[in-house]
């Protein structure tokens, strides 16, 4: 789900906004001071003891004393920012931390420091270069300049003490209405502004969108297209702009007013507890609290506590391509996606998004991994170029479950940080903005405990159980860690880099990753100094020639498989778990037909090898990272029934390499390719299915192929109406069948008969196109349209429309009638489409002396009539034979 809710929350604001906070009224502050600078450098001597002195001063409130180790030029301009951080801001405290500590580099002009403000409600961080000069035994400030911008943050509380009774409550948004009626309204604790409210009454909301797509969906789930719902709490997050124009609260009379019961007081209070942590917070690396920011323009969040549809979350996020979300909690599942105002399809999406601020050039990881304790510790170099002018802070992906110790620039400077937990993500702020082009690198060291997660995209999940293997105690020990792992910073957003992944592992393991082994060494202790227990480690050293979307490695006992002696290109190598008693031994041969074929069909092989991994695994499937294919193979007791044919839409397993086809397709669809949003999914999903069963043709012959698309298609009828091909992975938010269904067969049977009507040479001419146009690099439905239209030469939208975008099929009545004509007889079809007009190739077919004939009509109108001569009269007339197109024909 968080591929949705990319939430771009941006916490930073522009110094003079910050500026335009208004003065609130003193509070006392409870925070607990941290000095983060050491105490046993506190005489003014040293320039850590003249910051101590200055964080004790701002404290005190002692203007002269703070202003002293300014140089006397700038204390005037001094004086009034420190006045006005007390008297505007209200900050009664500082931190000061030396972004370079221990670190004098020689000739560095100044040093840097992170300054973050602080009092009972709200904080600042800014980034300071200051310039020094001797002035007797110590040192006083010569210079100073604010870098980049000012971040604030507030420590939120609800209840605050400000509470009201009111009549009437009403706040509207979009497509979304709440009404409250004798309610409660808790106010948040921030004296400057409005952000957060909780109302706790008599309400009502109802969601309306509008759009047709989203309709369906809540059609589908609740039976209406709109919810309504009684409520009787909200938790809302918005700013202060969107409080006074879009909440109308109606203070009810004061004789009407009851006693605020104390109960009521504690359930604000959960509900504040509860909902808080999941939007617009963050923790901070300078004091580890968790904070939060004000929502920008139309941000907000709505925590509905409904009466029979449960909790429900309202997200209006306009940093996304898509604004509206409607989430459903516990577990999060998104129900309602879209842009309002906009009609469902493929052709609207013009949106660039805001968070691509910078590239990722290469990242380089140094991972000591312990498998028994499946711990990790690391160290990532990420070189980033700013895409926009003024870049101050970076994003990544990141799992909030292994612990950062330091983040440094490239001249060893620690920098401030902090994290959305929830949405995982790491937000990295530089001491000095970059200029557009700018190249920059960051550390990050981290470490921790982090268990392989199952992966969730480039899989194939169904079972295969023709292979299952016979094992008394089978050891599950060869862990993969890909992409949902989250296990390094990774881009946020679909963005190809280079990268080298240096791995350190117990001398017995054997670890493939993303890209070419360069090296394979032992850990000695004079060449590196390591732990003791490190050393006679293996090091695994790899390192990729083409750009990859992630990084994966799998770690574990392998056997590797003799490839005899084979030197072509590109090298596939295949390794074995050792527990699995008898290797399929034609499994590079297979793999090698496999590439050879897409190779002619797409294009040339995209990464620099092919490493195909078997293991035991307690879960069927297969995933296929950039450069390798793990295949899990569910091991069987030996008195273990055999398992009951599987009955999964994308069950292939009594065909001969299917799975493997699919997985290897993935090396071009999924990874070379990849899918800018999840409308675009099946551009992974669909087209490797579509090249799994093409090669099946290829290598089975038409009778399978014929089969395999007719229960496709059948499999089509049974589930599409849970959506269309372009609602990718949130089709399996109803139905898990259905996702499989609608995006692997769906679009494998569209796709068939896209080739079917443009030919296969044409279609293949654009399929190659395709895919190296948008090689290594995200694509989208419609650049897969306009390639495919430059190809045919003519307009295909009609036909996507339909197919992708709507989850309708064809209904279709067609007659036929048999007319004496001279010598011969003449055939005619006569096909009136009765519900939506879809473009497809409609095969029929006859037999004429014995023998079957078939043709194909073209149909893209509502009625078409098609003739044909034949010598004989045409026996067996038949309309749709092998029913590749699903949909409702009859005659
Ligand atoms: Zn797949």
């Amino acid at each position: 789900m968080m591929r949705f809710i990319r939430d771009h929350l941006r916490n930073r604001v522009k110094k003079n906004k910050v500026r335009a906070v208004r003065p609130g009224r003193a509070v006392w502050s409870c925070a607990i001071f941290v000095l983060v600078i050491s105490p046993s450098f506190a005489t003014a001597q040293t320039i850590d003891g003249l910051f101590a002195g200055l964080q004790k001063s701002f404290g005190a409130k002692n203007l002269e004393a703070y202003l002293s180790p300014f140089s006397p030029d700038i204390r005037d301009k001094e004086r009034n920012i420190v006045q006005s951080s007390w008297d505007s801001w209200k900050m009664d405290q500082v931190i000061f931390r030396r972004a370079n500590q221990g670190d004098d580099r020689e000739g560095e002009p100044g040093r840097f420091f992170q300054v973050f403000y602080q009092n009972a409600y709200s904080a600042l961080v800014e980034m300071w270069h200051v310039w020094f000069e001797r002035t007797g035994a110590g040192w006083q400030i010569s210079k100073k300049e604010v870098t980049g911008g000012t971040a604030a943050f507030y420590k939120l509380r609800i209840p605050s003490g400000r509470v009201e009774r009111a009549s009437r409550v009403e706040i509207r948004h979009e497509d979304i209405l709440l009404v409250f009626q004798d309610c409660w309204v808790f106010y948040d604790n921030i004296p400057t502004l409005e952000t957060g409210l909780v109302v706790i009454g008599k309400g009502r909301f109802r969601f309306s969108p509008s759009n047709a797509t989203e309709q369906h969906q809540l059609e589908l789930r609740y039976k209406t297209p709109f919810i309504e719902d009684r409520l009787e709490s909200v938790y809302l997050r918005f700013n202060d702009s969107f409080f006074r124009s879009n909440i109308t609260i109606e203070k009810a009379p004061a004789e009407k007013t009851p006693q605020l019961p104390a109960a009521l007081v504690n359930m604000a209070y959960a509900i504040f507890s509860k909902c808080y942590a999941s939007s617009f917070t963050i923790e901070n690396s300078l004091t580890g609290e968790l904070m939060s920011f004000v929502p920008q323009g139309d941000q907000v969040v709505f925590e509905l506590d409904g009466d029979t549809k449960g909790n429900l979350a309202y997200v209006f996020s306009p940093f996304s391509e898509e604004e509206i979300h409607l989430i459903k909690r516990n577990p999060d599942r998104v129900i309602n996606l879209y842009s309002p105002g906009q009609p469902a399809g493929n052709e609207k999406r013009m949106f660039i998004s805001l968070s691509q601020k910078f590239d990722v050039r290469r990242c380089d990881l140094e991972v000591d991994f312990q498998p028994d304790k499946f711990y990790l510790s690391a160290r990532a170099r990420v070189a980033i170029s700013a895409e926009i002018e003024a870049l101050d802070s970076l994003n990544f992906n990141f799992n909030p479950e292994l612990d950062i110790l330091r983040v440094l620039d490239e001249d060893g400077r620690d920098l401030f940080y902090t994290q959305d937990k929830p949405r995982r993500l790491l937000y990295i702020y530089f001491l000095k903005p970059l200029d557009k082009g700018q190249e920059g690198t960051i550390e990050i060291y981290y470490r921790g405990r982090l268990e392989p997660a199952e992966p969730l995209a480039d899989v194939l999940p169904a079972p295969q159980y023709n292979e299952t293997i016979l094992i008394s105690e089978p050891r599950f020990d060869a862990y993969l860690y890909s992409q949902s792992a989250s296990w390094y910073p990774a881009p946020a957003d679909e963005d190809y880099f280079l990268a080298s992944i240096r791995l350190s592992v117990p001398p017995d393991l054997f670890c493939v990753a993303t890209g070419t082994l360069i090296e394979l060494g032992k850990i000695d202790s004079i060449r590196r100094v390591v732990a003791l227990d490190k050393v006679g480690n293996s090091l695994f050293h790899y390192e990729t020639k083409f750009p990859v979307k992630y990084l994966s490695f799998i770690v574990g006992r392998f056997n590797r498989l003799a490839n005899g002696g084979n030197q072509s290109l590109p090298a596939i190598q295949g390794f074995i778990s050792t527990e699995i008693p008898s290797p399929k031994k034609e499994l590079l041969e297979d793999a090698r037909t496999i590439v050879a074929n897409y190779e002619r069909w797409f294009g040339p092989y995209p990464f620099d090898k092919l490493a195909i991994v078997q293991r035991l695994w307690k879960t069927g499937g297969g995933h296929s990272p950039a450069s390798f294919v793990v295949l899990n193979e569910i091991p069987r007791g030996p008195n273990d029934p055999l398992p009951l044919n599987p009955k999964s839409p994308v069950d292939l397993s009594r065909v001969k390499d299917s799975f493997l086809a699919h997985e290897i397709a993935h090396q071009w669809w999924g990874q070379a390719v990849t899918w800018e949003s999840y409308h675009d999914q099946w551009i992974s999903e669909g087209l490797a299915q579509f090249a799994a069963v093409r090669h099946i043709r290829e290598r089975l012959g038409e009778k399978t192929f014929a089969g395999i698309l007719n229960r496709f298609s059948r499999w089509v009828e049974r589930l599409s109406r849970f959506g269309p091909i372009t609602l990718g992975s949130r089709l399996s938010y109803l139905s898990f069948e259905a996702y499989q269904a609608i995006l692997y067969d769906k679009t494998t049977v569209v796709l068939q008969m896209l080739l079917d009507m443009l030919g296969e040479e044409t279609f293949e001419r654009g399929l190659k196109s395709f895919f190296e146009a948008y090689k290594f690099r995200p694509a989208r439905t419609a650049n897969f349209i306009r390639t495919m239209e430059g190809a045919a030469g003519r307009e295909l939208k009609p036909f996507f429309q339909k197919w992708f975008d709507s989850h309708t099929l064809p209904e279709v009545h067609v007659a036929h009638e048999v007319v004496k004509s001279g010598e011969g007889f003449i055939l005619k079809f006569r096909v009136n489409q009765t519900k939506d007009v879809f473009v497809f190739p409609l095969w029929v077919a006859w037999r004429e002396n014995g023998k079957e004939v078939r043709r194909k009509l073209d149909i893209g109108e509502p009625t078409q009539e098609f003739e044909f001569r034949t010598d004989v009269a045409p026996k067996r007339i038949r309309i749709n034979p092998d029913h590749f197109v699903p949909g409702i024909f009859n005659d």
